[in-house]
C-alpha cells in the first residue's frame, strides 16, 4: 500500500505547548535524562545527605527536581527568545534536548551585536537562577537540598553552554565576535564550528577520563553522548557554512554581485495589503523602492509592516509605512560591498536602492551580503 507522504517536516520529540506564540517541544533524549536525574536524586544524592530518608520522599523530591531541570532549560531558552523577539527576529519553536535546548529562529540574526546578544542572554538567564536557587538552598531538609542542587546544575548549564564551541552558545558569541571582527559571517562561521569540533572532542577526553580512572561509569557515557553529538552537529554546520571552499572578501566583492535586479517599484498610494498580496511571499527578506513619475520617495519592507495590525492593511498605504528618501542612503553598482555595509550601518538600514548614473538598477540587501561573503 502507498502511504501518502506528511507535508509538516518531521520534528523529533513532543510537543509539550506554546509560549507566547512559539510552540514548545521536548526530545526524548532529555525525558532518558530527567529520568536519570530523578534516579540519582533519589537513590543517590538525598540518601546521602539525609539520614533514613524514606524510598518515596526521595524520589518525590528527585521528580520535582527533575522537573525543575526541565524548568530551568526552559526559562533558559525563552532568554534567547525573549531577545530574539526584541530584535524583531520571529521565533518559531523551542526544542529540549541532551544539549540543554534550542531556540529555532525563523531567521539568523542579520548584525553579529544582536547575534552576541541574543546568545549571551540564555547563560546569562541561567546564572541568575542559580543565584536565585543558591538563596533558597538555606531552606529545611529536602527543598533546601534539591534548591542547593539545581543552582548548581544552572551554573553548570551556564558555564557549559558558554564553551566556545558552535552551535553551543559561547560558540554563537565566539561567532558574532569574529563576524563583527573580519565582517565576514561565513567564514566566522567556520571557525566556530571549527572550534566546537575541539571543544567536542575535548569533551569526550574528559568522559573517557572519567570512565576510566574515576569510575562514574553512568556520568562517563552521558557527557561522552554530548561530546559526540557536539561534534557531529559543528561538522554539519562547518560544511554548511561551505567549509573548504574559497571565501571572497567583502572589500573584493562590488554591490553588482550580490545585488537583486528586476525589483517591482511600488506606488505610494498602494494600500498595504496589496503591496503583500503581490510581493510579500516572494520575498520576505528584500525591500522595495517606492516611487513617483520616476522618482524615488521612500523604500518599503516587511520590517515596516509586519507590527500593524492586519485588519488596517487595506486602509493603510505603502506611503505612510515607507522609509522616506531622506533617511535612505543609495548605491553603486561597482562600489565595493564593505563600504556598501558600513553605509548600512551608519544609517541604520538593512537595504538599499542601487542607481547607476540616474537611472534605478535595483536593491542591496543586508542578508545577501551576509550569505554570500
Ligand atoms: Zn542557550
Amino acid at each position: 500500500m502507498n502511504l501518502q507522504r506528511s507535508a509538516q517536516p518531521v520534528l523529533g520529540g513532543w510537543r509539550l505547548g506554546e509560549l507566547g506564540g512559539v510552540e514548545i517541544r521536548i526530545d526524548f533524549s532529555l525525558l532518558l535524562i530527567t529520568f536519570f536525574v530523578a534516579f540519582t536524586l533519589a537513590t543517590q544524592v538525598f540518601p546521602r545527605s539525609v539520614i533514613g530518608i524514606s524510598p518515596v520522599a526521595g524520589w518525590l523530591a528527585g521528580g520535582i527536581g527533575s522537573l525543575l531541570l526541565v524548568v530551568s532549560i526552559l526559562w533558559h531558552e525563552m532568554a534567547h527568545v525573549l531577545t530574539a523577539q526584541y530584535y524583531k527576529l520571529p521565533v518559531s519553536r523551542v526544542v529540549l534536548n541532551i544539549l540543554g535546548g534550542q531556540a529555532h529562529l525563523s531567521r539568523e540574526p542579520e548584525r553579529a551585536e544582536h547575534e552576541l546578544l541574543i546568545a549571551a542572554a540564555g547563560p546569562f538567564s541561567s546564572l541568575l537562577l542559580a543565584v536565585f536557587f543558591r538563596f533558597l538552598s538555606f531552606l529545611p531538609g529536602l527543598a533546601g537540598l534539591t534548591c542547593d542542587w539545581l543552582s548548581t546544575v544552572n551554573l553548570t548549564l551556564a558555564i557549559f553552554n558558554m564553551l566556545p564551541g558552535f552551535p553551543l552558545d559561547g560558540g554563537r558569541v565566539l561567532r558574532a565576535a569574529v563576524w563583527g571582527y573580519m565582517g565576514s559571517y561565513r567564514r566566522a562561521t567556520q571557525i566556530a564550528s571549527r572550534a566546537g569540533q575541539v571543544v567536542a572532542a575535548l569533551i569526550v577526553l574528559v568522559a573517557l577520563w572519567m570512565f576510566t580512572t574515576r569510575g562514574a561509569f553512568l556520568s562517563a557515557v552521558l557527557i561522552g553522548f554530548m561530546g559526540l553529538y557536539l561534534y557531529r552537529l559543528s561538522y554539519v554546520n562547518y560544511l554548511l557554512a561551505g567549509g573548504g571552499k574559497p571565501i571572497i572578501s567583502p572589500s573584493k566583492m562590488s554591490v553588482r554581485r550580490v545585488m537583486r535586479f528586476n525589483v517591482p517599484i511600488l506606488e505610494p498610494n498602494l494600500p498595504l495589503a496589496m503591496f503583500v498580496w503581490r510581493y510579500l511571499d516572494f520575498a520576505r527578506d528584500q525591500a522595495f523602492p517606492v516611487m513617483v513619475n520616476g522618482t524615488l520617495v521612500g523604500m518599503i519592507s516587511l520590517a515596516e509592516i509586519v507590527h500593524i495590525d492586519r485588519l488596517e492593511w487595506g486602509r493603510v498605504k505603502v506611503g505612510d509605512r515607507m522609509i522616506p528618501r531622506v533617511k535612505l542612503v543609495l548605491l553603486g553598482p561597482e562600489q565595493d560591498l564593505q563600504s556598501a555595509l558600513a553605509a548600512l550601518d551608519h544609517a541604520d538600514l538593512n537595504h538599499a536602492p542601487v542607481y547607476e548614473g540616474d537611472s534605478f538598477v535595483g536593491m542591496l540587501n543586508r542578508r545577501d551580503i551576509v550569505y554570500r561573503t
